[in-house]
């Protein structure tokens, strides 16, 4: 891959720390669109199973690697499972209205539902709420409380009233619904995954640390497990989730229906500095830009929350129906660029992020992170290099925040694809030279010809020796470019 042209062409998304994730969907499915969309500065797209069929998904990943191939720019792959997403059954075609105060009735027989009662088809939810319970149909815009559960026959009283529509998505926030974490869709969709390109792979409702386990035994090791956060109880587990997935998504969307709206940005803060402090990528999602899926401009609250996800260091931002339906999928990502850099190039940015962590833990490899970033501030060095094969020693270093230009060199296109979303990384791919000393010449060269160093600059190299070895971050090293 000619990196030194993209480099040239693309300084400002190059400088860009905060990654782009875009949704593909209907508004965003063609290779040249894939193309503007990259252009316009979108490090990683997603594809949204809850949409899509195993071929549109075999479809949409060739297409973005015909596109990767055309652009010359490695660009990152992210898979999203529906999970354990609930849902009632059909409604009758009458206006279906339930008022405060009605009984409805939640229960196991297919018949067409109505305002009185509607099919519930996952059994496990039965056995799984309690009474007092609260039940939220259609992105919570119908409350229901449960006052009694009979085998298969949930009574409730309606809370907040709305019109019943078929087919909606169900929320309980309260109830730990004893479910296996993956759907026999899922399962489809993860040998797919699996058998192609895929770098990133999302479970949505997470609710327990097994449920990543669950997934990651199905997966192929090179695929990376990010855990997306839109239930109560994994936010009980926070810690463990952190540890376990390689990548956290803040799931706004679900997360807003499941928990009261007014704890979301808190929450954000929380995830956000775990997730940080456990050196895992965080993505913060869903109605970032929302406006612009019908409009050219975003409205000033939206540019704040894009801008705010900025300041709190997060990996990665994502679009969702604003790149995948709606009108202006490519705008909107060039906006959100805009956003991104203009913050990051705000005077406080680079203190405001690096205060907010205060433990390193103590390993090799993060006290290496930690020292690379004091050794380039102290020499003004613009730019901090990592030799890495799995990414590793690349998403350590993304941890720590430095204000250089994190380089990145590996000879695995995969590892140069996954870390597409990690802080600040950008990624070069090149094979290994024969030994570390042929390898920091050759470095040497390439970071002048890219013009990211010049004459009299001091470049702080970072490694794992020996250097297949995964985890095994344990060099660091000074040389001065002539
Ligand atoms: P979804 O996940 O778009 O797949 O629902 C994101 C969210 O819930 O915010
Ligand atoms: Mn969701």
């Amino acid at each position: 891959m000619n990196l030194l042209k993209i480099i040239m062409n693309n300084k400002e998304f190059i400088e860009r720390k905060t990654k782009i994730l875009a949704t593909l969907g209907p508004s965003s499915n063609t290779i040249k669109k894939i193309i503007e969309l990259s252009n316009a500065g979108a490090n990683v797209f997603r594809l949204n199973c809850s949409h899509l069929n195993e071929k549109d998904l075999e479809e949409y990943i060739k297409k973005i690697r015909r596109a990767e191939k055309i652009i010359k720019k490695p660009i990152g792959i992210l898979v999203d499972l529906q999970g354990p997403k609930l849902r009632i059954g059909e409604v009758s075609k009458n206006q279906n209205l339930l008022k405060k105060d009605d009984i409805f009735i939640l229960d196991n027989s297919k018949e067409i539902g109505n305002n009185k009662r509607v099919y519930l088809s996952n059994k496990k939810i039965f056995n799984s709420v309690k009474k007092g319970h609260l039940i939220l149909i259609d992105d919570g815009n119908i409350h229901i409380k449960v006052t009694s559960i009979k085998k298969d026959i949930i009574r409730t009283r309606v809370i907040q009233g709305g019109i019943l529509k078929s087919n909606k998505g169900l929320n309980l926030p309260h109830s730990d619904i004893k479910t296996s974490a993956l759907s026999t869709s899922d399962k489809k969709f993860v040998k797919v995954a699996s058998n192609l390109d895929v770098d990133w792979i999302a479970l949505s409702f997470v609710q327990k640390p097994s449920d990543i386990r669950e997934l990651r035994k199905i997966c192929n090791n090179k695929i990376s497990i990010m855990a997306k956060i839109e239930k109560p109880s994994a936010l009980k587990y926070i810690n463990k989730i952190c540890e376990i997935a390689d990548g956290i998504m803040i799931a706004r969307g679900d997360l807003g229906v499941e928990l009261p709206i007014e704890t979301i940005p808190g929450w954000q803060k929380k995830i956000i500095r775990t997730s940080r402090l456990k050196g895992k990528p965080v993505v913060v999602s869903t109605q970032m830009l929302e406006s612009m899926t019908s409009s050219l401009t975003p409205t000033r609250a939206e540019v704040s929350d894009v801008a705010n996800a900025v300041f709190e260091g997060a990996d990665a931002i994502m679009l969702s129906a604003e790149s995948a339906s709606g009108q202006y999928p490519v705008e909107t990502v060039k906006m959100m660029h805009k956003i991104a850099f203009s913050t990051e190039n705000e005077k406080n940015y680079n203190s405001i992020i690096a205060n907010q962590i205060e433990q390193t833990p103590n390993t090799t490899p993060d006290a290496i992170a930690t020292a690379a970033k004091t050794l380039a501030d102290e020499l003004s060095s613009p730019i901090i290099v990592c030799y890495t094969e799995s990414g590793s020693t690349g998403i350590k270093v993304s941890r720590v925040r430095p204000s250089q230009t994190i380089i990145t060199i590996t000879p695995v296109i995969e590892t140069a694809r996954k870390l597409s979303l990690a802080w600040g990384v950008l990624c070069f791919l090149q094979k290994d030279e024969k030994n570390l000393e042929k390898m920091i010449e050759s470095t040497k060269i390439t970071v002048k010809k890219s013009g990211l160093a010049s004459s009299g600059d001091k470049v702080v190299i970072t490694a794992g020796l020996p250097l297949k070895v995964q985890g095994t971050t344990n060099l660091i090293r000074v040389t001065s470019i002539k």
